[in-house]
């Protein structure tokens, strides 16, 4: 039997193979759905699939791309946008 703070479904299984054939249980954190676009859904790059307070200790560089929209709209809508924007 698991220790009790393993036997919260807070936590996720990992099966891990280890030498000698074996099979072990750890036990890992789990993370927060991927961050999405905010037009179009598709799953945005370079944002760090992590929690909030982890988020915390990340430089604010390393948490989205450094374009306009960096962080809200992919790098297609954000394109898209500017170009409509232009032709006002
Ligand atoms: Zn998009």
């Amino acid at each position: 039997m698991p220790a009790p703070r393993l036997r919260s479904r807070s936590l996720r299984r990992i099966f891990r193979k280890v030498p000698g054939n074996r099979v072990s249980l750890q036990y890992r954190e789990k993370k927060p759905k991927p961050a999405k676009c905010g037009n179009c859904g598709a799953v945005l790059k370079g944002i760090p699939r992590e929690m909030p307070y982890r988020m915390r200790g990340i430089a604010k560089t390393r948490k989205r791309p450094e374009r306009p929209f960096g962080g809200v709209l992919c790098s297609r809508c954000m394109r898209q946008k500017m170009i409509d924007k232009a032709r006002q």
